[in-house]
């Protein structure tokens, strides 16, 4: 008899709350702890985060980026709209690129 995957399941669940109140934690150290232990949470049941969620975490340093807390964000102002995303904690800097100029001439 095949077993459900109920443990992933609920892995899935409390990454989600903890990501949640992460965001919503006010003590930036509490923050990272409930961050962490979401992304632990996540390796070990290999739940692929979602890309909203993967956006909550520094490239270079792993950290929570919370933008206009730990996260500067900037537009660029080029054709190509881009934004900016500064980890104020390592200060890595990644670029998003929303979208490329429509009807451009080649
Ligand atoms: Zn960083």
């Amino acid at each position: 008899m095949k077993q459900k995957p109920l443990v992933k399941e609920i892995a899935k669940e409390r990454v989600g709350i903890l990501l949640a109140a992460a965001l919503l934690e006010k003590n930036p150290e509490l923050a990272d702890r409930q961050a962490m232990a979401a992304k632990k949470m996540a390796l070990r049941h290999r739940i692929k985060l979602a890309y909203e969620a993967r956006q909550l975490y520094c490239k270079s340093c792993k950290a929570l980026i919370i933008p206009g807390r730990t996260a500067r964000v900037r537009l660029g102002r080029s054709d190509t709209r881009v934004i900016r995303i500064t980890c104020l904690r390592c200060g890595y800097v990644y670029r998003k690129i929303i979208s490329r100029p429509q009807n451009k001439d080649l």
